[in-house]
């Protein structure tokens, strides 16, 4: 596996690639989660390149930017062990050389929405980003977790409204054995928060029991969803939403498959997880 730091490099690099290029774009401090992406996008392509850039453009004035967890040498082990042709891992003024960043991608409607609301500017930063990366590294396909949906939603509408000759993989969200979506930012948990951090997919289990069980009604469900979480964690709830899969627009009526998204503030962390869970038609029926 090759560490390439400047754009010159990589570009020399690429061109030499005989075949596919598959691309995870990542922040690093790398995870099963990350590795799971890395071995698909190596299974399926010649190359596999991952970035690994901490983007300040995509942090709030008032976010985790400064103490963002970062371990290079263990993320390269973990990336080499994973099939990884090449990672780049630029600097900041590689990707943003002073005075010639005057340029963002905003991508409108569903990037103003649940983490856009909350985190202003956020998908901006990311749009800009990884339409960067994207010019950088030129990949066949790019993959992308689901663990972060709305991300993927807004970077599928980039790559469609600009005409990214590329194709978006939305690979499943691994989660710890306990069902917490593992996350780079889980790091930050104290022991007592990590503990209470799995109601959270219990609440989801419970979301998709429920309309499995015939609850059709999307406000019943996001109560109990709330409740569950507030009464057995420290955290403060930003959102809990039920939403179409395809658009993120909000569904009060649950018909068939919906997404439920949450973003939850612990006091060492802020965490997001989503599950599409869906509707049992016959139970709905026989009530
Ligand atoms: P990050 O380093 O957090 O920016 O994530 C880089 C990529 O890994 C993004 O496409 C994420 O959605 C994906 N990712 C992060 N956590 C998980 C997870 N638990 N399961 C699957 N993919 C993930």
């Amino acid at each position: 596996m090759k560490i390439i730091r400047t754009i010159r490099a990589l570009r020399k690099a690429l061109a030499a690639i005989d075949g596919s290029i598959g691309f995870v774009p990542t922040m690093g401090y790398f995870h099963e989660g990350h590795l799971s992406l890395m071995r698909t996008a190596k299974r399926n392509n010649a190359c596999a390149v991952v970035s690994l850039f901490v983007n300040p453009t995509q942090f709030g004035p008032t976010e985790d930017l400064s103490r963002y967890p970062r371990d290079l040498a263990r993320d390269a082990g973990l990336a080499r062990t994973a099939g990884v042709d090449i990672m780049f891992v630029p600097t900041v003024e590689e990707m943003y050389p002073a005075g010639a960043s005057q340029t963002v991608v905003e991508v409108g409607g569903i990037a103003g929405i649940l983490c856009g609301a909350v985190r202003p500017g956020h998908f901006c930063g990311v749009a800009t980003v990884v339409s960067k990366l994207i010019n950088i590294v030129l990949p066949d396909v790019m993959y992308l977790g689901q663990k972060d949906f709305q991300q993927t939603v807004v970077i599928k509408r980039m790559v469609s409204d600009l005409n990214f000759p590329l194709r978006v993989v939305v690979c499943p969200t691994v989660r710890e054995p306990d069902g917490l979506a593992m996350s780079s930012r889980n790091s930050y948990l104290s022991p007592t928060e990590r503990m209470q951090a799995t109601a959270i997919y219990r609440a989801l289990q419970m979301a998709r029991s429920m309309a499995a069980a015939g609850e059709s009604d999307a406000g019943k469900i996001i109560f109990k969803i709330k409740k569950l979480i507030l009464d057995e964690t420290s955290a403060t709830i930003e959102y809990v939403n039920c939403v179409s899969v395809a658009d993120l627009q909000d569904v009060r009526r649950i018909t068939g498959k919906v997404l439920i998204v949450l973003a939850v503030k612990f006091p060492s962390a802020r965490l997001i997880d989503n599950a599409v869970i869906e509707l049992n038609v016959d139970e709905k029926v026989r009530r």
